[in-house]
């Protein structure tokens, strides 16, 4: 049987993906292999996909397309993640030098995946529709020593229209609480500092099993009590699930991040019923006026999607009007593309692309002028800042709890402490600071009593 030596492996997609990627780099280079950056002379070559979007899709298939057409050294080659589970065999059709399609609820059969490929040298596919929950999270491999991601839930019971993770990532399946504190009291005891919470819509955590008495906050109160935990965070929620419980949770738990993804993807009541969001724009206003009485300093990002079927130009108004309301801090938006096996898969796309970017565009405008001012009321503020690396300038780079960037000149030994910095300017997206003479590097067990960073 061939040995294989080497891997490349290329990510695509959410942090759900880059997670399942250092889940399988740990089983790999358990297995002996070496990573190495070069796609070139590698073994084995495994692209961890995304299916989400159409550009995300098609950067894919030319990727792949060329390396059947690449006369250099023959690896073996895997395709996985979303596009595995949403295309299947017919990868094999389309890109017949593919040796193994590996879905996202098979990560724990990687290695037997593999042995199978080398032994008879066919092509091999695993794409179950039911998670694995004997899944073995230690086994990841992080290349961040500060931050690390951890899956609480995977897959989505909502059934948004233009979505496919229901159909690629499965139904909701909670991970055990008891498995998910001991990973994170091994990452602290590791010396890591922040911990995502992962999942599709991590508020629904826990319902599927209600014998385990342990919903999202309750998961939330239990990881608080970890010594050394410095942060938490979490993504992605859906609105509706998100509860009084979380909001007090984030008010009164020193680890939890003042900072809530709330995606509302539009503004309008009759686009948000097509897209079966299950909300509509009052109910969901309602719950950000509540959610922000009760921790007043919390900061909002978003999901929004412009040019959904049918979006009228007064439509995509209401969107533009919320999110000028409403100021959120991070926004992730996209233009709309159909995406095959949803239902709005079968509606027209009647939204003309030029129309799609003017919308865009405009909605980027406004977010950027909201940053800009948002960076202009900071000034002169000191916050609390979580060291995480050095950028090419040597400078190091840090985020506020509510996930903003900061740069300051310091000594490396900082990285992985949090620290006070006094800001003084900023430029694009990074605000710029100097360490407060004051400050003093924490033990793992200490906390400044500084909030978000929109006070
Ligand atoms: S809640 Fe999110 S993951 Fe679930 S179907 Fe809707 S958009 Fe997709």
């Amino acid at each position: 049987m061939r040995t294989l030596k080497t891997f490349f492996i290329r990510t695509y997609g959410c942090q759900m993906n880059e997670l399942d990627t250092e889940i399988m780099v740990g089983q790999l280079e358990n297995r002996g292999l070496t990573r190495i950056d070069d796609e070139n002379t590698a073994d084995l070559l495994i692209f961890n996909t995304c299916s989400i979007r159409d550009l995300a899709e098609r950067k894919v298939m030319g990727k792949l397309g060329q390396l059947g057409r690449s006369k250099t050294k023959r690896a073996i080659i895997g395709v996985t993640g979303c596009m595995a589970m949403a295309k299947k065999e017919s990868l094999f059709r389309k890109l017949p030098h593919i040796d193994f399609i590996l879905g996202t609820n098979n990560l724990t059969d990687l290695n037997q995946v593999l042995d199978e490929v080398l032994d008879s040298g066919k092509q091999t596919l695993r794409t179950d529709d039911q998670f694995e929950e004997n899944l073995n999270y230690l086994v990841a491999k992080r290349d961040d020593p500060v931050k690390a991601y951890v899956s609480i839930i995977r897959g989505c019971d909502k059934y948004c229209t233009y979505c496919v993770v229901p159909y690629t990532r499965g139904q909701e399946v909670s991970r055990p609480p008891e498995s998910i504190e001991e990973e994170c009291r091994i990452l602290v005891q590791k010396g890591y500092k922040e911990i995502t919470l992962l999942g599709q819509n991590v508020n629904s955590y826990g319902k599927d099993r209600p014998e385990w008495n342990c919903l999202f906050h309750d998961l939330l109160y239990r990881l608080d009590k970890i010594p050394g935990l410095e942060r938490v965070r979490f993504m992605t929620s859906h609105p509706t699930d998100i509860t009084l419980d979380l909001m007090h949770a984030i008010r009164d738990l020193p680890s939890l991040c003042e900072f809530v993804h709330f995606p509302i993807q539009a503004g309008s009541d009759r686009i948000l019923k097509k897209m079966h969001r299950i909300y509509t724009k009052e109910q969901y206003l309602e719950k950000v006026a509540l959610l922000r009485s009760i921790v007043p300093d919390v900061c909002l990002g978003t999901d929004i999607i412009v040019g959904f079927p049918t979006e009228t130009e007064e439509e995509f108004q209401e969107t533009y009007d919320i999110f000028k309301q409403i100021r959120y801090s991070v926004a992730f938006l996209f233009t709309y593309s159909p995406r095959k096996g949803t239902p709005a898969f079968r509606w027209k796309d009647d939204i003309p692309l030029a129309v799609k970017e003017e919308r865009l565009q405009r909605l980027l405008n406004l977010h950027q002028e909201i940053c800009s001012e948002e960076r202009q009321l900071m000034l002169g503020k000191e916050i609390e800042v979580l060291v995480e690396s050095l950028n090419k300038e040597q400078q190091l780079k840090a985020r506020t709890r509510c996930w903003k960037n900061v740069i300051f000149e310091g000594k490396k030994e900082l990285i992985g402490t949090i620290q006070t910095v006094k800001l003084h300017s900023y430029s694009h997206q990074t605000l710029i600071g100097s360490l407060e003479p004051k400050n003093t590097v924490l033990t793992p067990n200490q906390s400044l009593s500084l909030t978000g960073c929109c006070g």
